[in-house]
């Protein structure tokens, strides 16, 4: 491939990293039509050894977690290495293959039943489902010759390319040698995305054509720009390093966010684990706008139980001091797949039984999470705000406060990222302390347009001025009721989109801490009106792209520097 090739994908955030190529490898497919044994010892003989290596390197990183102080994570390593050497299972697969199954549809099957009894056996057991299947994966990949599966271990600063992630993928990253993420697939408010901004993680994703990259190559990735640069010029390097540099700059700022004429803005942070929390809290947040719980529990096969959830909320909550902090009821179905609480044989699960619509099946999810929230309350001696998601009706806003007060939640809102909702946020503001609108399902529902799939990304575009005008019609109801409505999706982060939502009258933007230093200094750069007149330019445009351009030439000349967009 030619040096210095140019991959266009869409930027997360603003930052960049210039690094080595490390593939990530999806979970292999077993081909149907594989072939039965010609020589069953042979094959079994295979299988033997595809598990002994397993068991080994799954020994090996479990040594290598002990011995960096990581305890938890060497047990549930060598609990899985232990798993790969059960030889219950191992006589199972010998026996299918004896009777002349293939032997990667022999590994399958067999694990599949046991995964079935460890759910039906439910605790413990069931927990360990998610690392049987890893091991399977595993074993199949090297039965059938292809990559094993999952990212490998990083032993450098890399850029960390896949065909995309897997939200559990996501949340196991290396921290400290991801430098950044660039996946073929996904949008800009899909999980990857979302996690990688949380993380403060350069990313571009929908980068068509980075199949081609192999381990090892060097590239750019510059997120403000949304490009993968292979071979990348001294030029290029520098102009990155310059604008990580000015944002580590911009970061030292940490006076409470306001525009230029003094008008204050809430400043708040989205997480989604106790350690994000731990991450956030030094910043200068006014505390937490959304704290996506659901992340908390995608590697659970069973839900959570009171004590687990209070333990964490109350540590959120102690985190922040008695910050503002809004907790989201689990938020399951969709894109964030929870193995107990997602519908099976759903057509449609975006437009399925997802979010606060579990409730209708079983409301036992929700109540367990409520009374963990009281439960956190009163350990941590802070009150937590919760919000519900997915909220469609009046009524489904007047149920879910009934339930939130009713465990003495004392501040109860809801997401609006419905556009019923929108439409309707008067009469749900009547029954709520606030709302927030979650830019990347209301642009989804708006635009009847899949977040997870990138290919129609010019419809899935928070720019679009009909997803505007909704956000417009959100905040002028909160003006009318004097309730706050604030903005959690991922367009709060945009520092030229946070002038417009300003502009169109919300009270708080809640984003990845990471986004905070540029929306702060653009905020600072602009006085209230002009926020008014960029977002009225954006509106009256008859397209996203002519939105955008509108508002950004309104945008002074500093802020569109600092933005790499000058
Ligand atoms: C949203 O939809 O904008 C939102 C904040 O929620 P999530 O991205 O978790 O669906
Ligand atoms: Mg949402």
């Amino acid at each position: 491939m030619a040096p210095g090739r140019e991959f266009t994908g869409i930027g997360v955030g603003r930052g960049g990293a210039v690094g080595p190529v490390v593939l990530a490898h999806a979970a292999p497919r077993v081909p149907p039509g594989e072939p039965g044994p010609a020589d069953p010892e042979a094959a079994k003989a295979k299988v033997a050894e595809g598990f002994a290596d397993v068991a080994a390197s799954l020994g090996a990183k479990a040594d290598a977690a002990a011995e960096a102080g990581i305890g938890t994570l060497a047990d549930v390593l060598r609990a899985t290495a232990q798993m790969a050497q059960d030889p219950a299972l191992r006589e199972e697969i010998d026996a299918l293959i004896d009777a002349g199954t293939g032997p990667a549809h022999a590994v399958e099957q067999v694990v599949d039943t046991f995964a079935q009894m460890f759910l039906s056996a439910g605790g413990y057991l069931a927990e360990r489902v998610t690392d049987l299947r890893s091991v399977r994966d595993r074993v199949v990949a090297r039965v059938l010759g292809v990559a094993e599966p999952g990212v490998p271990t990083l032993t450098e600063p890399s850029v960390v390319v896949a065909e995309d992630f897997s939200p559990a993928d996501t949340a196991t990253l290396d921290l400290e040698n991801t430098a950044a993420i660039v996946t073929r697939l996904g949008g800009p408010t899909s999980h990857t995305a979302i996690i990688a901004a949380q993380l403060g993680i350069p990313c571009v994703v929908r980068a068509e054509g980075v199949g081609s990259l192999r381990d090892g190559d060097v590239v750019a990735v510059d997120a403000a720009h949304g490009t993968v640069t292979k071979d990348p010029s001294p030029e290029l390097r520098e102009a990155i390093a310059r604008r990580v540099e000015v944002i580590a700059e911009l970061a030292s700022d940490d006076a409470p966010a306001a525009t230029a004429d003094g008008v204050p803005v809430q400043l708040l942070a989205n997480i989604g684990t106790a350690d994000d929390a731990a991450r956030a809290a030094p910043a200068a947040v006014e505390g937490v706008g959304l704290f996506r719980t659901e992340v908390l529990f995608l590697d659970r096969s069973t839900a959570p139980t009171v004590e687990e959830q209070a333990d964490v909320y109350a540590r959120v909550l102690e985190t922040f001091g008695g910050r503002k902090v809004v907790i989201r009821t689990l938020d399951a179905g969709a894109d964030k797949p929870l193995a107990f609480a997602t519908q099976p044989d759903e057509d449609n699960p975006a437009l399925g039984v997802r979010g606060y619509r579990l409730v209708r099946i079983d409301a036992s999810l929700l109540d367990t999470q409520l009374a963990a929230l009281a439960e956190a309350h009163r350990r941590s001696g802070v009150a937590p705000w919760v919000m519900a998601p997915m909220i469609a009706t009046p009524a489904e806003a007047r149920d879910f406060a009934e339930r939130a007060r009713g465990h003495g939640v004392q501040t109860v809102g809801v997401m609006v990222e419905i556009p019923a909702a929108a439409l309707r946020a008067r009469e749900i503001l009547d029954e709520v302390d606030f709302v927030s609108l979650g830019t990347n399902d209301l642009t989804q529902y708006t635009m009847a347009t899949d977040r997870l799939r990138g290919e129609l990304s010019d419809l899935l575009d928070i720019w679009q001025p009909a997803v505007l005008d909704l956000v417009a019609a959100t905040a002028m109801a909160g003006l009318e009721a004097g309730k706050p409505v604030g903005v959690c999706g991922e367009s709060a982060g945009d520092p030229v989109m946070a002038l417009v939502l300003l502009g169109l009258g919300v009270t708080s933007l809640s984003m990845s801490v990471s986004a905070t230093p540029l929306v702060r200094f653009a905020l600072r750069h602009h006085t209230a009106d002009q926020c008014r007149l960029i977002a009225q330019a954006a509106r009256s445009s008859s397209d996203a792209a002519q939105a955008r351009a509108a508002a950004l030439a309104l945008v002074s000349r500093d802020v569109r520097e600092a933005l790499g967009l000058s």
